[in-house]
């Protein structure tokens, strides 16, 4: 479905003809979509829903920044909200994914009861590959839109260090001893990789970095069982899977939003004193790199 290949050295890119040379190829012209800033370092060309494009991958120079910003947030990253801001407010997750998902797996099935290789074949399958790409685009902009918006308006962003990879493996790995949680954990996991946090964090994490503002990575314990107001930490603070209600001083808020407000507090404590148990990102480098994908068009 997909195809790729990347040249290490041999290309060349004329961006005022809008046209690269590729080793064995020759030259060809491409959708000029946006300017490529810095070094070329590598082109990769890759096939999708049957258009050609080129990545291009460079390396320069860039200024730090300080960001026009001083605001610090926590974020809670959920399922039925994406992302809860400890300032309140909220963005919803993108339930298109689910329907094009079922679309999916309806054309799918249309696939299957059809001649393979015969036109009609070919034809079903470009429709289901036309899908796959406006899957990951609508994803993309998503994002994109996402962490733009929070990077614009805050410094510093906290958010909890999860362990993506390893939460998407676990599922998978407990099938005999856990029976019954893996069909419910499975379903947690598909959201999880079908908001992309991980796409998500690392978004963040570049545009803050080209800001000049930076991402913090807190512990994620308890996050959701500590109360703001009191610090008492107990299962019973949450009533439910979106409310809030300390036991020992009856602070009531939405699950996610204390969720956020621990993260912030957790932010505030290590920037003050290090604690050790929390972790920070990378310091930013005055290097920048870069990937452009432009459409090839002959
Ligand atoms: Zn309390």
């Amino acid at each position: 479905m997909s195809d790729s290949f990347r040249y290490p050295q041999g290309f060349k890119l004329e961006q005022e003809s809008s046209k690269v040379f590729l080793p064995k190829i020759g030259w060809v012209k491409y959708r000029n979509s946006r300017q490529v800033i810095g070094d070329v370092k590598n082109m990769t060309i890759s096939r999708k829903g049957g258009y050609w494009y080129v990545s291009i991958q460079t390396e320069y120079e860039t200024e730090l920044k300080r960001h026009s910003s001083t605001s610090m947030i926590g974020v809670d990253m959920g399922v039925t909200r994406f992302a809860t801001l400890s300032g309140g407010s909220y963005v919803e997750s993108l339930n298109s994914f689910r329907k094009l998902s079922k679309k999916l797996a309806f054309e799918q099935h249309k696939l299957s009861k059809k001649v393979r290789f015969s036109a009609n074949w070919k034809k079903q399958k470009q429709i289901i590959t036309r899908l796959h790409e406006r899957i990951a685009n609508a994803r993309l902009d998503f994002l994109h839109k996402t962490s733009t918006e929070i990077s614009k308006n805050h410094a510093m962003v906290v958010v909890e260090n999860l362990k993506i990879g390893n939460m998407s493996k676990s599922a998978k790995g407990s099938v005999e001893k856990h029976g019954k949680n893996v069909k419910a954990k499975s379903g947690l996991n598909k959201s999880i990789l079908d908001q992309g946090w991980g796409m998500f964090l690392s978004f963040l994490e570049y545009k803050q970095a080209c800001s000049g503002g930076d991402v913090l990575k807190v512990n994620p314990q308890y996050t959701s069982q500590t109360c703001p107001r009191c610090q008492h930490v107990s299962r019973d603070n949450r009533k439910s899977q979106s409310a809030f209600e300390c036991t020992e001083c009856g602070f009531k808020a939405n699950a996610d939003l204390v969720g956020a407000l621990n993260v912030l507090e957790r932010g505030h404590r290590l920037l003050a004193c290090g604690v050790e148990t929390l972790v920070s990102s990378k310091k930013q480098e005055p290097v920048g790199s870069s990937n452009t994908n432009l459409l090839l068009t002959a």
